[in-house]
């Protein structure tokens, strides 16, 4: 450690979505012990002990990391897919540096939905940030087509605790805030 750079080594068409690709990429040293500390920071994931593998998705991408490889399925394009790589890099050198304080988790996890996220929400449907609802916005921000800061009402000082407790599942999801 620490993981400097996860390189691609093949590219594929996506067999989800044509117009996306799939790449498979070279982490270049055992992860394999790290995995259940990277399910415990990130959303949404699943970890399996036999393989072992995790997997997750960051916004439509799925990503499934292995001991030694990971995969991207349904990225936008080569520079999409390094960025993610690049984030993902980021999240294993964190949870080796952290994994004293992380309490590694060995099983699946309660996925994140639209409604928690909406629930978090400051509910009025004001429409300033483009969509007619906090409903609308909360399923657009699981697809990256918002980030918290298009909801300017989250930011008001009374809702300081919602829109820490949306900072941590945006992060955990991987998508920015
Ligand atoms: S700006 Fe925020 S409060 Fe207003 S509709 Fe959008 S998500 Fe809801």
């Amino acid at each position: 450690m620490p993981v400097e750079r996860i390189e691609i080594e093949s590219v594929e068409p996506c067999f989800a979505d044509e117009t996306k690709i799939r790449i498979t990429a070279r982490i270049p040293m055992d992860v394999g012990d790290l995995l259940p500390y990277l399910n415990a920071i990130l959303a949404n994931a699943t970890y399996v002990p036999d393989r072992p593998a995790l997997t997750f998705t960051k916004g439509i991408r799925l990503v499934t990391v292995y001991p030694r490889k990971v995969t991207v399925a349904k990225a936008d394009d080569i520079v999409d897919a390094e960025r993610t790589l690049t984030w993902l890099a980021e999240r294993i050198n964190y949870c080796w540096e952290h994994r004293d304080e992380i309490t590694p988790v060995f099983q699946r996890k309660v996925k994140i939905k639209p409604l928690d996220i909406y629930g978090l929400l400051p509910g009025t449907n004001c429409g300033e940030c483009g969509e007619r609802s906090c409903l609308a916005f909360a399923l657009l921000l699981l697809q990256e087509k918002h980030r918290l800061v298009d909801c300017r009402p989250l930011f008001k000082s009374e809702l300081k605790e919602k829109r820490k407790r949306l900072e941590e599942i945006v992060g955990a999801l991987g998508l920015e805030g």
